[in-house]
């Protein structure tokens, strides 16, 4: 019997409700972790949670919204006694060209992937730092470490979470909290299922990178586990790349 590689980790990971959240969700807690997902979705969310069991609860949170944040981490510290791993994960996707693609679509996009996640590390602060050993992993993307053609709201929340990332690591060291990026390539989730229905898998997979193929989001989840323990007690302010060598360069001479 082992107590698994996240024994007294407590998590609050947000956009838990599908996708790659609810992946990492599940391996959590199947390494001992207790997990909060916090989502907009609550019917998902709450389902989820529920299948998960004792060691899962769901909580309404919109990472746009400080109360929410402020309500979420209350909830971790009443409901397992502490938070000691942050995933900023909730994001969306959207894209097109300079003069069609909106100052509102721009906002909003900026606001979800890169405010939210500053606002959860305000929020979640002092309760990382009185549990520390922390742990605080900013979901990026292969986006955030080279640019996306016609993508200029999502490149840039990306870029800026990289940005925002190494900021808070190395203010937070001292405290006790590592902080660190991961930047997934393609990976086969509800977010890119819709391209894929409009473009063919098979041609996402050739577009995507040098393994010519997106991950399974269990690809990224064992990343995320080795950030989220002490396994990785040496690594903050660092990038994590999974992407399947599309940013590595290009095959073509
Ligand atoms: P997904 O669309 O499957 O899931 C995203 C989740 O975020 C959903 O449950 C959604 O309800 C939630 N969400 C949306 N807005 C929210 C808000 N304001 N507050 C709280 N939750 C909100 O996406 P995914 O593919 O699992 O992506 C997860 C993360 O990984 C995102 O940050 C995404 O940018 C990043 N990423 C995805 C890929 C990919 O290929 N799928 C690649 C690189 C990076």
């Amino acid at each position: 019997m082992t107590d698994g590689r996240l024994p007294g980790r407590v998590a609050l990971i947000t956009g838990a409700a599908s996708g790659m959240g609810a992946t990492h969700a599940r391996a959590f807690l199947a390494e001992g972790a207790c997990v909060l997902l916090g989502d907009i979705d609550d019917d998902k969310g709450s389902k989820l949670a529920e299948e998960l069991g004792d060691n899962a609860a769901y909580v309404h949170l919109d990472v746009t919204a400080s109360a929410d944040w402020t309500a979420a981490v209350q909830a971790a510290v009443d409901r397992f006694g502490k938070l000691n791993v942050l995933v900023n994960n909730a994001g969306i996707l959207d894209g097109g060209p300079l003069g069609t693609y909106t100052e509102q679509q721009w906002r909003r996009i900026l606001d979800i992937n890169l405010t939210g996640a500053f606002l959860g590390l305000s929020a979640a602060r002092d309760a990382l730092v009185a549990a520390r050993p922390s742990s605080v992993i900013n979901v990026s993307s292969a986006a955030g470490i080279q640019g996306v053609a016609g993508m200029h709201g999502y490149t840039a929340s990306k870029f800026g979470l990289r940005g925002l990332t190494k900021s808070a690591a190395l203010e937070l060291a001292e405290h006790g909290v590592r902080v660190n990026s991961v930047h997934p390539g393609g990976v086969m989730t509800p977010m890119i299922a819709g391209m894929a229905a409009e473009h063919g898998v098979a041609e996402i997979d050739r577009a995507q990178n040098t393994l010519t193929r997106l991950a399974h989001p269990e690809e990224i989840t064992s990343l995320m586990v080795y950030l989220a323990s002490e396994e990785s007690s040496f690594c903050t302010g660092a990038e994590f790349v999974a992407d399947g060598g599309l940013t590595a360069g290009s095959i073509h001479a």
